[in-house]
């Protein structure tokens, strides 16, 4: 943060706080030798992260359903390790080695939800849309030869990331047709990425373009290369992940998320 933003940056701040109870660990301001710390946050982070935490808040109904859903969260910028973010319920952080995108802070914030309702959301979604976690099924198909990894890791090649159904570590089954899948799946991760493309899909907003080309990936070759993801069998995959006429709402993640947030999915 320059010193020249302060004024902004301190208003960012107060908005995120009275309006969301989301409280950012500020790390710029003057030292105890008067001179200013910079700190691991910009003017246009503080921006996004407002702008992106409103993004989910629109999806349900108003600040005060954010409030209850979240119950506060506390967000830091400093060194994590080798992730670009976590979170738990309460704390999200972002890694201070980089930026983050909007689409980041929408998964984040996601699993900060999930986390405070005792991970019981994405039980729900796992369940809603037909997956299951089954270890020893996973190992079973490894072994068989019907998975696209190695037994114990992915390979960095094309068709060979683990994105088929309990292809991945944690043995996840995903039910219905996620936007994406690899060797970290697990409901957790499709429960953040759900809430992600649910907020972004044809809405026009920060996450919309992400959201489409998640999606429209899978109508390219087999060996093409996306300039987002990179060379991969699109084409084979497409079964797995292209939902019905390349319309995300015809998904069963889709609809899952738009069941919660209208407060019609029982968490048990
Ligand atoms: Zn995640």
């Amino acid at each position: 943060m320059e010193n020249t933003d302060i004024q902004y940056a301190s208003e960012k701040l107060t908005q995120l706080s009275s309006e969301y109870h989301v409280e950012v660990i500020a790390d710029w301001g003057v030292d105890s030798d008067g001179r200013w710390q910079k700190g691991n946050w910009s003017r246009d982070e503080l921006d996004r992260l407002y702008r992106s935490v409103g993004l989910l808040a629109g999806i349900m109904k108003g600040r005060n359903q954010f409030i209850e859903n979240l119950g506060g969260v506390t967000v830091k910028k400093e060194d994590i390790g080798p992730h670009g973010a976590d979170a738990q319920a309460h704390l999200v952080r972002f890694n201070s080695k980089g930026s983050f995108s909007p689409w980041t802070v929408v998964h984040e914030f996601a699993h900060a939800w999930d986390a405070n309702f005792g991970w019981k959301l994405s039980v729900a979604l796992e369940k809603y849309t037909g997956g299951f976690t089954r270890p020893w099924l996973s190992w079973l198909k490894k072994l068989v030869g019907l998975s696209d990894t190695k037994f114990f890791r992915q390979e960095n090649k094309p068709g060979r990331r683990g994105r088929k159904p309990g292809c991945n570590a944690a043995g996840y089954f995903y039910g219905d047709k996620p936007s994406g899948s690899n060797w970290r799946f697990n409901r957790l991760e499709d429960f953040a990425e759900s809430v992600a493309m649910y907020v972004g899909w044809a809405r026009s907003n920060d996450l919309s373009n992400w959201a489409e080309a998640r999606v429209k990936r899978y109508l390219l070759e087999n060996g093409a290369s996306d300039k987002n993801f990179g060379t991969d069998y699109w084409t084979y995959y497409a079964k797995f992940f292209y939902p019905k006429g390349g319309d995300y709402t015809k998904t069963r993640r889709w609809k899952f998320v738009e069941e919660l947030v209208k407060g019609r999915v029982k968490i048990a």
